[in-house]
């Protein structure tokens, strides 16, 4: 129960520490009302692979960094309202096993736990929060989410022409409304979406601009699983320090340890 646990002191040392582990590159997350649910190590979906980074569930946000020093040190710290996420179970598929989409307004992205228990203990307490807060704050859950990127190395052609051969030069770019891997000439369009690009048009392939101009609805769709979407490095869109950088070698170990929950589910 996460109420027991608000005026806690145990709870007031564990978000103490968070803030310790990120130092100055961090937000302050000690906030009356917040509780310390969980935390652990996830493989979070990146635009060129997969790569280990330690997440914290609070009963109102999740915060995630990279790892510097195990348990000590962590940096580029991302935070994302749970009010507005969406969790989507994933089929285990090749290597990729215990997944799910973490998907928000913004950003939407693959995570994958250690152990198929793992997975349904993080979904389940997340999911959790994301209830308790809805049903407090009375509001409805965000229908519109980003779209979970393709990485990388899944295209080695334009996902649009399905001629461009991706080089050097001809660079891979990720359409916002889709996630699609596509050539240039491909994607030279915008779109204003919900979300992204902080009021600016932000770059979609031409078939999701075609598909937008012809109805006024702007639609959603989320392409299937094993795509992933990353902070966009090169334009404006850095929603409260929440994009950039999460594509960088935080470090190399991956020793795992089983996440740990302070909070029953019980109501
Ligand atoms: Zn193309
Ligand atoms: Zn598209």
């Amino acid at each position: 129960m996460v109420d027991r646990l608000v005026n806690s002191e145990a709870n007031a040392r564990r978000i103490a520490m968070v803030e310790n582990c990120f130092g100055g590159s961090g937000q302050p997350l000690a906030v009356p009302g917040r509780v310390l649910v969980g935390e652990g190590v996830l493989t979070k979906m990146c635009r060129k692979k997969p790569k280990p980074r330690q997440f914290f569930l609070f009963n109102d946000i999740l915060v995630y960094g990279n790892i510097v020093i195990n348990k000590k040190k962590y940096n580029k710290q991302h935070i994302i309202p749970l009010e507005e996420v969406k969790l989507e179970s994933l089929a285990d598929e090749g290597q990729y096993r215990n997944g799910w989409l973490i998907k928000t307004v913004t950003k939407s992205f693959a995570v994958y736990a250690a152990t198929p228990t793992e997975k349904q203990e993080w979904m389940a307490h997340i999911t959790k929060c994301i209830e308790d807060l809805l049903r407090k704050s009375g509001k409805k859950p965000v229908e519109v989410h980003a779209a979970v990127w393709v990485p990388d190395n899944e295209a080695t052609i334009c996902m649009h022409c399905n001629k461009t051969q991706f080089t050097v030069l001809n660079r891979r770019h990720h359409c916002r409304q889709c996630g699609a891997v596509v050539c240039g000439p491909c994607s030279n369009k915008k779109l204003l979406l919900p979300g992204q690009g902080n009021g600016k048009a932000v770059r979609v392939c031409l078939q999701c601009y075609d598909a937008a101009s012809k109805i006024k609805a702007i639609p959603t769709t989320a392409v299937d699983s094993l795509n992933n979407k990353d902070p966009q490095r090169n334009s404006a869109d850095s929603s409260g320090g929440d994009s950039s950088g999460d594509d960088d070698d935080g470090n190399k170990e991956e020793n795992h340890d089983e996440p740990k929950f302070y909070s029953t589910l019980g109501r």
